[in-house]
Formats: structure tokens, sequence, C-alpha cells
């Protein structure tokens, strides 16, 4: 249910709304659109009935949701959700351009790659931290030294971090030191850890799980926006297929289906998206053109020494002309970059 105020609606009519909404048991979440206010109601096993907010003074409208995502869902609200991560709104007209290493593997080659990529154009800076991997003997991530890396790096750079957390325990790590926490395709429905997103006090970049729907998707969305955080940015990394040629099959087509059904924020991702150095150009400039509201890539100045991801790290040159061309296309659709 979302109780839709009227224009000029005061600060108490909201108040007596939302504690209304408390009264009965649910959650209220107040929403700020261009021209009024609108509160969405979670925590309903059953719909509510609309007379219980109709009459009330300042309302115009009590509206039941019908898609099973509620607060992420347009029907809440209409216009785009512009998400500020250490004050660069992502959502907007701008293209945002996150790039740095799989994983932080020392100082020194953070810094190499960050003074790199942030000479180029880049918004933010990426390196993993804790990293999940298929292998347990794989490298695992630094893990506390590299968020401390990671805090060097933007401010040296200026540029604010995103890194992955893998579990509550490393959320919280993350929450501090960095602008804002990754949960990878590994984790898109662990629910435990979606849950304490929702009450992280930063940003969270939610990656697209490797055969999830799109409805799956902005479901697990839902649940860290339910528990009132509501700075969250999607990412398409790819799907499972059959084909062979790619690492995963990056579904590009889902970019205009979440914008057609969400206010959220949508990246996409090239590098796992594809495994391969040279489809990551290429699929970046697909990925503007039809929507994204940026990508996140790979770049590692030494790929073939990387401790993860080095197939599909790019170079920083090739990061340069990426920036470049990313600019290129954006202004072909009416975005901008650089
Ligand atoms: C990553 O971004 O380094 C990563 C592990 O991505 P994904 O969860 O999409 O595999
Ligand atoms: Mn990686």
């Amino acid at each position: 249910m979302l109780i839709v105020m009227e224009k000029g609606a005061t600060d108490d009519q909201v108040k007596a709304v939302t504690e209304r909404i408390r009264l009965l048991g649910f959650r209220p979440h107040p929403i700020p659109g261009a021209e009024r206010l609108a509160i969405g109601i979670t925590g309903n096993h059953a719909p509510i009935d609309p007379a219980e907010f109709d009459l009330l003074p300042g309302v115009q409208e009590a509206i039941r949701v019908t898609r099973p995502y509620k607060l992420v869902s347009r029907e809440v609200k209409a216009g785009d959700s512009v998400i500020e991560v250490g004050g660069v709104p992502i959502g907007g007209r701008r293209i945002v351009l996150i790039a740095g290493p799989c994983a932080v593997e020392s100082e020194a080659q953070a810094m190499a790659i960050a003074e790199k990529v942030a000479a180029a154009g880049a918004d933010l800076f990426r390196g993993g931290a804790f990293k999940p991997r298929t292998s347990p003997y794989a490298f695992q991530g630094l893990g506390l030294p590299a968020l401390k890396i990671l805090a060097k790096v933007r401010e040296r750079f200026g540029l604010p971090v995103v890194t992955e957390a893998v579990d509550e325990e490393s959320m919280a790590q993350v929450e501090e030191y960095a602008d804002a926490a990754q949960i990878g395709a590994r984790n898109m429905q662990n629910f435990s850890l979606l849950k304490r997103a929702g009450r992280a006090r930063i940003p969270i970049f939610l990656k697209r799980g490797m055969s999830a729907t799109l409805e799956e998707f902005l479901m697990a969305a839902e649940y860290i926006v339910s528990e009132g955080n509501y700075k969250v940015f999607l990412c398409e990394r790819g799907v499972r297929t059959f084909a062979d040629h790619t690492r995963n099959t990056l579904d590009l087509a889902i970019v205009p289906a979440v914008k057609s059904l969400s206010h959220l924020p949508i990246l996409v991702d090239p590098s796992h998206g594809t495994g391969r150095r040279d489809k990551v150009l290429p699929l970046t400039r697909a990925a503007i053109a039809v929507g994204a509201d940026g990508v996140m890539v790979e770049v590692h100045h030494d790929p073939s020494k990387a401790l993860s991801d080095g197939p599909q790290a790019i170079l920083p040159e090739m990061f340069e002309t990426l920036a470049r061309e990313v600019a290129a296309v954006a202004a072909l659709v009416g975005r901008s970059h650089g």
C-alpha cells in the first residue's frame, strides 16, 4: 500500500499517517517525490483496507501496489532515484565509471592502478578486500589491511571507494572504511546479509545473482530497502548460459527492463560479464547505449600477475580509451561523462 499525501500536506498530517501505520503494526517509509510526499507501507502480510487512510487529513489517496516488490518499484516512486556515494551522484544524467582491480593485492598495486584510473576519469575506485572464491585454496583477499589501503586511495586521489562485504562481520568493517558496500552475485539471495545491508550506514551496490530472474533481483533490493536503507544501486554482471565464448552471458536487456519497473540506478559490469579483456570495451559501449547509469570495470597494471581475474582485467591505457568512448556514446543518448 502506498499513501499519497496532498501537495500541501503538513508535517503533522504526515506524522499522523505514519503513526497510524505503526499502530497497525506495519512500517512507514516516507518517499519524497518531485510534487508530493508518498508513504510506502511494508510489513503487512495481507492487503490493507484503503479506508484506514483515505479519510485522514492531508491524504490524497491510498493505492494498492500490485508488484511483489514495493519500495523499489516505479509504482511507489515514478522518478529516478539518484544515490550519492561519497559525493558522487549515481543515477542522474551523468554516467559513472567505477574502476580498479578485482582484489587489493598490496598498497603499491592499488596506488599504481588508482593513479592511472583517477587521471583517466574514473569516478569511484573498486578493489576487493574479501573475495568470494570458488576454491578455498585461492587468494581470499587481504581483509582489513585492504580496507585500510582503500581508505588511503580515497585520501590520496579523492575517489570514493566501493568494496564487497561477504558476511555480516565484513559488512561492519566495510561500513567503517568504504563509501559503498558491494553485495556480490553469490550473495544476492543471502537474506541475512541483505537485511544487515538494510541497516548499513552506507549505500549498497547489489549485483545480480548468476541465475537470478529480474523479479528475484528486485526482491533482493527490496530486502535492503525494506530495512530502511534506501541507497541501493544495482549491477548486471552476466548470467550462466550454455554459451562458452564468454565467462558469463551479459544480459543487457535487463537494463531497460529494470528501468521500466524500478526507480533504482543500474550499472553494468562487462568484466565479470564477459571474463575477457578484449570484450570489455565493446560491451561497455553497448551498456551505455542501452541506458545503464554507468559501468564497473576491472583494471590491472600487470594482469598476468593478478591474484584474481587477470584475464578480464583491462590495462590502464585501455581504460583511458574506454572513458573517452563512454563520453562519446553517452552524448548520443542524452547523458554525459567527463
Ligand atoms: C567482483 O566484483 O569482484 C565480483 C566477485 O563480482 P561478482 O559477484 O559479480 O562475481
Ligand atoms: Mn573480479
